[in-house]
């Protein structure tokens, strides 16, 4: 009860502001709103692009001329510019940040090291979330800086669970976090694309086939959530002996289907590390 009424009070005091109006900005702003969490007009944004800037304000959030003006206005500050401005971004802020400032930066591959350099006394919490986020079922990760709190860990879990899951790592993990969810929709991707693919040769139209693959992706990812049940149990559950689904998995372990998704997200993983 404590913990949510802390929440529910920081919540009360939270005033967001976006430093880059692009795509994620939008996202998370619309789940925010549309969550409650943080309604659009306690929301500000700042972009070099002027466009930008009227989509937020045709979500009901102020937008600022500036990036120093957006922090004195806000408390808690979304880096959502690409990762290559970051640096001259946060560095021309930094005069105007203080340690009542909480940073929560979402470009990847920066580590918490050099926003902390960039931003001087701001609390940074760094996420890695995922381009679900523009249908409010990001998959991230999350880890905090040193001067973070428990109650901005909690906080940024509010703000997130807004547009789908969080989990809180060591830092050196967001690396793994990349292969699996980052990269991962990618992977997903290809595999309705294949699936798709599959039903046109044996004969379905295409949209219908498109149809079917994705909602099996999304219903197979629904049961594994909501059940609770480990996949490999899901799995022996739609595989009657002697059946159609087994023909089809002995093809897959035959192509080494599992030990390719393995791989990919340890590469991905790999190749995270050497980029940050
Ligand atoms: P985007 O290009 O849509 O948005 C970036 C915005 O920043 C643009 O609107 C741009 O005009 C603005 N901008 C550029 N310079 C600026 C400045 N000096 N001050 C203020 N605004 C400025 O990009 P995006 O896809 O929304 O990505 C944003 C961040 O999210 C990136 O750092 C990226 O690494 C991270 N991210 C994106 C995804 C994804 O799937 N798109 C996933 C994980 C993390």
């Amino acid at each position: 009860c404590v913990a949510v009424a802390m929440a529910a009070d920081m919540l009360a005091n939270t005033r967001v502001g976006f430093i880059g109006a692009g795509q994620m900005a939008e996202a998370i702003a619309r789940g925010l709103d549309k969550a409650g969490v943080v309604p659009a007009n306690k929301m500000c944004a700042s972009d070099v692009n002027v466009g930008r800037m009227k989509v937020f304000e045709s979500l009901g959030t102020s937008v600022c001329s500036s990036n120093t003006k957006l922090a004195e206005t806000s408390n808690v500050l979304i880096l959502a510019v690409k990762p290559q401005v970051a640096e001259k971004v946060v560095t021309d802020m930094k005069p105007s940040l203080s340690k009542d400032h909480l940073l929560v930066s979402i470009a990847a591959g920066i580590p918490i090291s050099k926003l902390q350099d960039w931003a001087g006394e701001a609390r940074i919490v760094r996420v890695m979330p995922n381009v679900a986020c523009m249908v409010g079922e990001t998959a991230a990760g999350m880890s905090l800086g040193k001067t973070a709190t428990p109650a901005d860990s909690d906080l940024v879990t509010t703000m997130f669970e807004s547009v789908g899951k969080i989990h809180v790592v060591d830092e050196k993990l967001l690396n793994a976090v990349t292969g699996v969810s980052g990269s991962g929709p990618a992977y997903i991707f290809m595999a309705i694309e294949a699936l798709a693919d599959g039903g046109v040769a044996a004969g379905l139209t295409r949209d219908v086939a498109m149809s079917l693959a994705a909602q099996t992706v999304l219903g197979s990812a629904k049961m594994v959530l909501e059940t609770k049940k480990h996949p490999g149990e899901l799995k022996d559950m739609v595989t009657s002996p002697a059946g159609t689904t087994i023909a089809g998995i002995r093809e897959l372990e035959d192509r080494g289907f599992r030990s390719a998704l393995i791989n990919a997200v340890v590469a991905g993983a790999k190749r995270g590390e050497e980029m940050s």
